[in-house]
């Protein structure tokens, strides 16, 4: 269970056959990501829910369609950036992902970004946030400012996760900003 020196399908097969955590127990089937793989911008949600466990796929129903609109905004769609989620499997009644199942499913999607090697990452929602960026901050107070991740220091902000705009959709303003401001330096 060492995907570092993965290729894209090595990393395809060492997800769909993964049993490091318990939520393969319970898994209709794994979600591995989606989009170009040479993107220059990737997106990293928390964990499949009920839809995304029965497509295969991260951000469907709902909160999928406000993403694209997110996106639409700023002149991108799902077939320009890279989607992958912290857990590659759902967690049962869509709790948050346990700290062992983050830890276990991280070299995946560590290679994940490591391969797309994006110009900039946006962490949506506070599970990713908080997860990527080892804080228990509020996204309210991460959101607007830039992080570097990884050992390749690349440019990350937070924002939103489109569920929660869904339930408070006052919020919505200030996604829009933090797509501008990500989309300002993919621009620079
Ligand atoms: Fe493996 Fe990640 Fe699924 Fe756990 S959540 S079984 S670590 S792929």
């Amino acid at each position: 269970h060492d995907p570092s020196a993965m290729d894209w399908p090595a990393l395809g097969q060492a997800v769909r056959s993964c049993r490091a955590c318990d939520l393969c127990e319970t898994r209709t089937q794994t979600v591995f990501g989606v989009g170009n793989r040479d993107a220059e911008l990737m997106i990293i949600g928390e964990a499949p829910g009920v839809e995304e466990d029965r497509k295969g796929e991260p951000f469907v129903g709902r909160a999928g369609k406000l993403l694209d609109l997110m996106l639409a905004a700023i002149g991108l769609d799902r077939g320009r950036v890279y989607i992958a989620n912290i857990l590659k499997c759902r967690p049962p009644g869509n709790r948050d992902p346990r700290p062992e199942e983050s830890s276990a499913c991280r070299p995946f999607l560590m290679r994940q970004i490591a391969l797309v090697n994006p110009r900039v990452v946006l962490a949506v929602g506070r599970v990713p946030a908080q997860n990527l960026l080892g804080t228990d901050e509020a996204v309210s107070r991460l959101r607007g400012r830039w992080f570097e991740l990884g050992p390749d220091s690349l440019p990350m902000a937070v924002t939103y996760h489109p569920s929660y705009l869904l339930r408070s959709p006052e919020q919505k303003a200030k996604a829009w900003q933090d797509l501008q401001a990500a989309h300002r330096l993919l621009a620079e």
